[in-house]
């Protein structure tokens, strides 16, 4: 398949040669996390083995060591996205956890009665609940841009959306339940034209194509360690230097502060204001290193893969009696929602399991685009480059097989 190694890359990947009921596992459900190389691993394992210490504190070298490593981290995310300045990389937990940094700090200093947030209707709960929660705060209101039966956005209601209420526009780059790619370029430009900032939800397009903060001249950006290659409990939240500066601080505590007394506290510089407490330093360390493995076998080459994958996947899945797709954007990346006609996605989740298949069944944490289609839910199958079409094979006939029980 394309020009990746694939073989190879099988072997960096322990986790695929598991077997799940006596069957080698197959992996779709690469959208909830990805898996990880053993070269994230060895980075782990040698932190705790070798160097683990607190950051930014002691004087003593291991602490130096270990916050070398954390810094290089945020160098390495910052050359990944192209950002001006490290200074511009904050880690947080996750997509969630960035998300609501913005939504606490941007709201409590930007928004007041009557404004209003503009987000889209293909949006995941943690860019839907935090808006709503300051929304409430701050009486602003939340506002939708709707998207048609392919889940695609109606852009042609944007202009009059985006209108003097709207304070910030936030919006996914790609859905995580319909696969959709969004024009995020259209969306900043126009945004940008009546001077709304723009935040860019990641987690689902970081992994599968490159992402050039300064080319999308994009406000805020957020995504998940875990969902490219790296540990859980570590993420980013990239903000433009300007607007960093002139957000409050999220949290407090330690490392956020330059001085304190009881009467007063002033804060840290950039990046330390928004990294209250201990951070995860041996997740930081282990999501350089996923960068560095994505880098070493190319995003390019990434992307020509899983469109590969996701092509041939679309065609045999379309053999399948009764299928329905939930989501026909002709941009789109390797994310593929369906139905079976007479089968509940929990059933058809449920028996190919038992053949070692793993996908996701449910909301996908989207409720409004399952309200929006009139479904309880989906079947989810979603590709990374270690996947093959032997695997999607497998997923076809697998199908088949559960349906012939079910139905
Ligand atoms: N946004 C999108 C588009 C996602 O796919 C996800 C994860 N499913 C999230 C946000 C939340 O990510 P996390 O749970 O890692 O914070």
């Amino acid at each position: 398949m394309g020009k990746l190694a694939i073989e190879d890359i099988r072997k960096d990947f322990p986790i695929l040669d598991t077997e799940v009921f006596g069957k080698k596992l197959v992996y779709f459900d690469n959208a909830a996390t990805t898996q990880k190389p053993v070269q994230v691993l060895k980075v782990l394992e040698d932190y705790y083995e070798r160097y683990n210490s607190n950051v930014h504190r002691g004087v003593h070298s291991l602490s130096q060591q270990a916050t070398a490593g954390y810094e290089k981290a945020r160098h390495t995310v910052a050359a990944f996205i192209n950002a001006a300045s490290s200074d511009e990389v904050i880690f947080t937990k996750g997509t969630t956890d960035g998300l609501n940094l913005i939504a606490s700090s941007f709201g409590r200093k930007f928004l007041q009665k009557g404004d209003s947030i503009l987000i889209s209707a293909m949006e995941h709960h943690s860019n839907i609940v935090p808006w709503q929660m300051i929304c409430e705060e701050r009486g602003a209101i939340l506002k939708v841009i709707p998207m048609d039966q392919d889940g695609v956005l109606k852009m042609e209601l944007l202009p009059e959306l985006l209108d003097e209420s709207v304070k910030l526009l936030s919006f996914t780059y790609v859905s995580n339940s319909l696969g959709t790619i969004n024009p995020v370029k259209e969306l900043i430009r126009q945004a940008h034209a009546k001077n709304i900032p723009v935040l860019i939800d990641v987690a689902q397009a970081i992994q599968h194509m490159p992402v050039d903060v300064q080319e999308l001249d994009v406000d805020f950006m957020v995504f998940s360690g875990h969902k490219i290659y790296g540990p859980t409990g570590i993420g980013v939240l990239y903000g433009k230097e300007k607007w960093l500066n002139e957000l409050p601080p999220y949290q407090g505590g330690g490392d956020m502060i330059k001085t304190v007394t009881f009467e007063k506290t002033i804060y840290n510089v950039l990046p330390y204001k928004f990294e209250a407490g201990t951070p995860d330093i041996s997740g930081a360390i282990g999501l350089g290193a996923a960068i560095d493995y994505v880098n070493s076998i190319g995003l390019e080459a990434i992307a020509e893969a899983e469109h590969e994958l996701l092509t041939y996947a679309l065609e045999r899945l379309a053999e399948v009696p009764g299928i329905q797709f939930i989501g026909k954007a002709a941009e789109r990346a390797s994310v593929i929602s369906f139905l079976i006609e007479g089968v509940h996605p929990y059933d058809l989740g449920e028996l190919l399991d038992k053949q070692g298949i793993a996908i996701r069944t449910g909301h996908h944490c989207t409720e409004p685009v399952m309200d929006f289609f009139g479904i309880p839910g989906t079947c989810r199958a979603s590709f990374a480059f270690y996947n093959t079409t032997a695997e999607v094979d497998l997923l076809v006939a697998g199908i088949k097989r559960a349906a012939a029980i079910l139905i």
